[in-house]
């Protein structure tokens, strides 16, 4: 009877693990999926950054999910080593794309993506991610602790530094409110986080990882107006001394980049600082008008939408 129960109480435990971490498996074999597409060039390399210059260029790139709708059409931009070079437009017109790109969940068709001068293709992928930190539009939690969930940037990270990370990320007060603190089970199965909430956790856990170039995607949805200048504030902070590429939905984010982009359809219509372009009035003025007379208003409206 003994002999049955372990087996059986064994294959319990087994299978509450798996389904408690199906979300997980959803996610490696999405990205496994990916994997099997780009994978590392013969003899590749790990990317070496030895003079810390983490320079991102696109030259020239051109890019379509499918062969029939090419999304970037000869992208072309720097963003200088610790600099921030921030991204808007119209929904849809690539901006995320790019992300994707600099992370090499796609290769380009056309041109090249450097960094440190080197093609992202000619380098491992691990080396790669392990340079780049993403902070997406949307976290997805794995179904464990908080604790967890912000060492996976950086694992074996000590409880301290794990703590540390959560307080530049201003969500340790959160977390010690929380009903086991760091040992709460967060994600789909456990508490749910807000929004901002996850947003943080995110930047712990790229704070944790503390990579030289930096990928900001922006909430589309928008969160109240003090816990939006609250998380801007946060990635401002973290992108300190990074470089850092900035997918921004409000103008607000992007006032003080070092070079603002403005995409459509895949092609990049105008650059410069945000006084150069409210200067030029064109495209980013007209954009950043109608921001100013959407904030005048009580809802939170979105760039681009
Ligand atoms: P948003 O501001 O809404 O986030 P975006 O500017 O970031 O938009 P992208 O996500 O880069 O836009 O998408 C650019 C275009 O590529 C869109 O037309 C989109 O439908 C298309 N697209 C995105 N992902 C895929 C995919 N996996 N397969 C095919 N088409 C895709």
């Amino acid at each position: 009877m003994i002999q049955l129960y372990i087996p059986l109480n064994f294959l319990g435990v087994l299978y509450r693990e798996i389904k408690q971490n199906l979300t997980d498996l959803d996610r490696m074999f999405a990205l496994m999926e990916r994997e099997r597409e780009i994978a590392d060039a013969p003899g590749a390399r790990p990317l070496m950054l030895p003079d810390g210059d983490a320079t991102v260029r696109f030259e020239h790139v051109a890019f379509a999910y499918e062969p029939a709708r090419t999304i970037l059409h000869g992208v072309s931009f720097e963003v200088p080593s610790g600099k921030t070079v921030a991204v808007v437009g119209p929904s849809g017109s690539g901006k995320s794309t790019l992300a994707r790109l600099l992370y090499r969940f796609y290769d380009v068709q056309q041109g090249r993506i450097t960094i440190g001068g080197q093609d992202t293709r000619d380098v491992t992928q691990a080396s790669l991610r392990q340079a780049i930190g993403i902070v997406p539009q949307d976290t997805v939690l794995f179904n464990d602790t908080i604790e967890y969930n912000i060492a996976y940037g950086r694992p074996g990270a000590s409880h301290e530094e794990v703590v540390a990370a959560a307080q530049a990320a201003r969500i340790h007060d959160f977390i010690v409110s929380t009903p086991q603190g760091y040992e709460t089970m967060v994600g789909e199965r456990g508490l749910k986080l807000s929004g901002g909430e996850k947003q943080r956790v995110a930047i712990a856990r790229t704070l944790l990882k503390n990579p030289p170039v930096l990928i900001f995607d922006e909430a589309t949805s928008a969160l109240d107006s003090a816990n939006e200048r609250a998380i801007q504030a946060e990635l401002r902070r973290a992108a300190q001394g990074k470089t850092t590429l900035v997918i921004a939905h409000r103008l607000s984010t992007v006032v003080d980049a070092h070079e603002i982009l403005v995409l459509d359809n895949g092609v990049i219509i105008e650059r410069g600082t945000h006084a150069q372009l409210l200067e030029r009035g064109a495209r980013y003025a007209q954009m950043w008008a109608l921001q100013r007379s959407a904030e005048a208003e009580p809802t939170n409206e979105i760039v681009g939408k």
